[in-house]
């Protein structure tokens, strides 16, 4: 009989181990990836992995506010019998700081709220043929929303949000930026309808830890366990403690970048770039200006993050039990991007943390901050460089020796949870019932 091992107890991995039966392997002691809650009394520290019986604790998340958007009914049915979800409708707009000015997302179909010169100007602007076509990201925005909005804003916010790859990589996911002209054209006169890819989201009403750990359940897991070396060809896994595990097939859900460094395979092209994002979870006292608003993209904040969330305002149940009737704290989420790998050290994180509490004091958001919590995404958004071929001989050369790559960070791709507990399911399912 074959043995097969799962590399990755995030929500892939942990799909596929649910739908196999076999192993998952993960270097943390818990399950779940970037996709799980941990739990700070205000005041302290200590990250608890549940919440406390008195409730007195935020629920923050490892990977800031993750919201199970777009899933099909297969999944989210899926992910319901597991952990019950409520529903939400989105609020979130682009928060320009320097003058204190909300519009509501997308941007583009909001234009009344620029003022009717600049709604004109950029209404004329949009999708203007360009003399050939977009090679980089960069030229892609400029052909579909014209200068005066990337002045404004697709282009300063891109440069944090790509942590300045935008001008290097080629465009990708279209449906994060829609252009609809009428759409655009009814949001200049003022008329406003939702949309965008995640217009509605679930969210499990115990915290997202509790998926995880129900998912976790139903498989054979082995925590602590971090990958340090494949043989490809003897294929063998080495562990962190020193153990070595035997495999005929390996299922993979860590970055593609990282798998091909471990296993020691090589590509004709040099590896595609990527992000790193410091995720900040801040714990305080609700200060009087403190939007709505479930999430903001920031183009120009002093302290450089890209997207500020607030996890309170999707549900008070992020708050320490006392304070979700009145209201009177707020926990938020807010997202830096660096080069993929360059950490800064701690003394920068430090800083950096303290400039983000400053600014939101200054801006009115928060008033004093109780819990102040860094996190370091070290793969987080992922890019192709025009004409690369990276992704696909990495992915060849490792299926070559049965070693087979599933999720986001493995495939190297844009995708929610939802679609990588989808991957996850299918991997697991096809791949027992028909074997190699
Ligand atoms: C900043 C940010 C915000 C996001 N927000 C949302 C959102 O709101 N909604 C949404 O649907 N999606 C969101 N996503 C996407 C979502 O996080 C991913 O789709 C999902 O987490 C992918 O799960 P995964 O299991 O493939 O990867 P991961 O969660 O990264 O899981 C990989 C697992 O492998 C383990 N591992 C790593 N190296 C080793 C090793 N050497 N040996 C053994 N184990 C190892 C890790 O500890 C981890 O548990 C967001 C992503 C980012 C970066």
């Amino acid at each position: 009989m074959q043995s097969t091992l799962i590399l990755g107890a995030g929500v892939t991995g942990l799909a596929a181990g649910y739908a196999s039966g076999w192993p998952v392997y993960e270097a943390a002691a818990t399950p779940g990836g970037i996709c799980s809650s941990y739990y700070v009394r205000p005041g302290t520290t200590e990250r608890l992995p549940r919440a406390p019986d008195d409730g007195e604790a935020y629920r923050f998340e490892i990977g800031g506010g993750h919201w199970i958007f777009g899933g099909d009914p297969a999944v989210l049915r899926f992910i319901r019998r597991l952990a019950p979800v409520q529903t939400y409708q989105r609020r979130s707009g682009v928060y320009f700081r320097r003058d204190a000015r909300y519009v509501p997302y997308p941007l583009q179909y909001h234009l009344a709220h620029l003022g009717e010169d600049v709604a004109a100007q950029a209404l004329g602007e949009m999708n203007t043929p360009a003399a050939r076509a977009p090679v980089t990201m960069d030229e892609w925005l400029a052909a579909r929303f014209g200068p005066t909005l990337m002045a404004r804003f697709f282009g300063p916010f891109h440069e944090r949000y790509t942590a300045g790859l935008w001008t290097r990589v080629a465009p990708q996911d279209p449906y994060k930026s829609p252009v609809d002209p009428a759409l655009a054209r009814q949001g200049a006169q003022g008329k406003t309808t939702m949309a965008g890819y995640n217009i509605r989201f679930v969210y499990p009403e115990a915290g997202l830890d509790t998926l995880a750990r129900a998912v976790a359940g139903h498989g054979t897991m082995h925590y602590g366990k971090r990958a340090v070396r494949i043989d490809p060809k003897r294929k063998i896994v080495v562990f962190d403690d020193g153990q070595q595990v035997a495999y005929d097939v390996l299922i993979s859900t860590l970055p593609l970048n990282k798998m091909m460094a471990i296993s020691g395979l090589e590509t004709d092209d040099a590896p595609d770039p990527y992000t790193s994002v410091l995720v900040l979870n801040v714990g305080a006292v609700r200060g009087a200006r403190c939007p709505d608003d479930h999430w903001l993209y920031v183009p120009d904040a002093e302290a450089g993050f890209f997207r500020i969330g607030c996890y309170s305002n999707v549900d008070p149940a992020f708050l320490p039990a006392s304070s979700r009737a009145a209201g009177n704290r707020v926990a938020f989420y807010i997202e830096r991007a660096y080069p993929g790998g360059e950490k800064p050290g701690a003394e920068a994180v430090a800083a950096y943390a303290q400039a983000v509490v400053e600014e939101l004091q200054v801006i009115g958001f928060i008033d004093d901050a109780e819990v102040v919590d860094p996190t370091w995404i070290d793969v987080a958004y992922t890019y192709t460089r025009p004409g690369s071929a990276w992704r696909r001989q990495a992915l060849e050369r490792l299926d070559a020796h049965d070693i087979v790559m599933v999720g986001r960070y493995a495939r190297w791709v844009f995708q929610g949870i939802a679609g990588s507990i989808r991957d996850g399911l299918m991997v697991g399912s096809a791949l027992r019932d028909f074997g190699f």
